[in-house]
């Protein structure tokens, strides 16, 4: 399969190049040249199938042309080691709750879905080219950091190196990516999350710096990071069709969204048959989505730090995706693309005020305890569901990740997974760097 570029100025790549550069030479984000609809009998015997099954399906339409059916049904083997439960909250309203993976973040998926193949492909090279090592850099805020550290850990031919701000990450964040060693450096930046993003950015613009060692990025713009967050969508309709027969016509999806990577998978999903009525893209204050529904303008704005911080973007990268998605690769007018969108997408916005009494509600009424990106996407199905329709909204952290606030909006003590408290135990090991990108070159042409 062939990639494209959604700014249309750089030549058509494979899944290699897409999955190694990341980002296309026009600065556009790859698209997969054809989505492939799966058949009926799929979808027929989709409610008695294992979520591993679903998801090789799923792989294999994006997939199967490039890289060997073993191959390809291993990796989804390797990456899927936990499970996706549906959870009834209340009534129509259930969650996906998308935090059972190693760091208990959705994007433990696409992290460890891309290194798999990443390493895939560096051992299909000659011998030559095979003794280079590639180089990750991501810089991080919290949650995509340890997805990505972890996803990553012990994967041969590959070393990652984790940004992050001193003193702004949670100490549960921090644990998950900085006491794991072998083939992951975590790097202490004596600034803010927009200096550790800087540095990268610089990085992947210096050409001696690039001459010295093979760099690579793994946020959502890259295809091998979000496509497989699509299994997550086709596991939830079979679970909650396994349950309610007949239930798929009147199926909604809410997804709390920050870079709308998420929610591009689940389309792609749709794209694909999945019978999904509509969907709901939930936003905090950072509501550029939700303004560009209202009024078919589509204007950035800084980013504002709010309670849902994994959701405070204010350029979304993957919205590029989703114009190409209903424009027909840009051959339809901003009026139509626009209409296309809006027949199948709504949105929704929530202050920091909104967040805490939708959770304390929630709570009070059923007991579930909403972490504060999750709440926004409850909410949304609570405003938003007619009558008849049944609601899934992605609930996308475990309220332990986010210890702090959880207890103090909701007056208890959330208890911290097993899992979550063995990252705690490690040792700390990290590198100290300042803000300025001749340290951080000169670190990386020593390594
Ligand atoms: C990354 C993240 C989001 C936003 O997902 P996007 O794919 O960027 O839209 C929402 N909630 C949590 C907890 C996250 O970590």
């Amino acid at each position: 399969m062939q990639y494209y570029s959604t700014n249309g100025k750089a030549p058509m790549a494979t899944l290699q190049k897409a999955v190694v550069k990341g980002l296309a030479e026009d600065r556009g984000l790859y698209m997969p040249e054809h989505i492939n609809k799966l058949p009926k009998t799929f979808f027929d015997a989709m409610p008695t199938m294992k979520f591993q099954d679903i998801a090789f399906n799923v792989a294999e339409a994006f997939f199967g042309e490039d890289v060997d059916h073993d191959a390809l049904q291993a990796l989804v083997c390797d990456t899927l080691q936990f499970d996706c439960p549906v959870v009834r909250v209340k009534e129509n309203i259930y969650s996906l709750e998308l935090f059972h993976g190693p760091t208990l973040a959705f994007k433990d998926v696409g992290a460890r879905f891309m290194a798999r193949l990443l390493q895939y492909f560096l051992l299909g090279r000659n011998q030559e080219a095979t003794a280079k090592t590639v180089n990750v850099l991501v810089a991080t805020s919290g949650d995509t950091g340890s997805a990505v550290a972890n996803g990553f850990l012990g994967v041969e031919g590959i070393h990652v190196y984790v940004l992050y701000p001193k003193g702004k990450v949670s100490p549960i964040q921090e644990c998950q990516f900085t006491t794991l060693g072998r083939n992951i450096t975590a790097i202490e930046v004596d600034g803010v999350f927009d200096d550790c993003q800087r540095l990268v950015k610089n990085a992947f613009m210096d050409e001696e710096l690039c001459q010295h060692m093979l760099l690579t990025s793994a946020n959502s713009i890259n295809v091998a990071r979000f496509l497989p967050q699509a299994f997550y969508y086709f596991n939830a309709v079979a679970r909650v069709s396994e349950r309610l027969k007949n239930s798929s016509e009147n199926l909604v999806v809410c997804v709390p969204s920050g870079n709308f990577g998420n929610i591009c998978a689940a389309l792609f999903g749709h794209r694909m048959g999945l019978p999904v009525k509509r969907f709901i893209a939930a936003n905090n204050a950072n509501d550029v989505f939700y303004n560009y529904l209202q009024t078919g303008k589509y204007q950035p704005m800084p980013s504002v730090q709010t309670l849902a911080n994994a959701m405070d973007v204010g350029d979304p990268s993957n919205f590029a995706r989703i114009i190409n998605l209903y424009s027909q690769n840009g051959s339809l007018s901003a009026e139509e693309t626009h209409r296309n969108i809006t027949g199948l997408i709504s949105g929704a916005t929530y202050s920091d005020e909104k967040i805490k009494e939708t959770m304390r509600k929630c709570y009070a009424e059923t007991g579930y305890i909403l972490d504060p990106h999750g709440a926004c996407g409850y909410r949304a199905l609570e405003e938003q569901l007619r009558q008849g329709e049944i609601g899934i909204f992605c609930e996308t952290a475990h309220p332990a990740k986010f210890k702090e606030k959880v207890d103090d909006i909701l007056g208890i003590d959330v208890p911290i997974p097993e899992r979550l408290q063995a990252f705690m135990k490690g040792k700390k090991q990290s590198v100290a760097m300042s803000k300025d990108f001749a340290d951080f070159k000169q670190f990386l042409m020593n390594e």
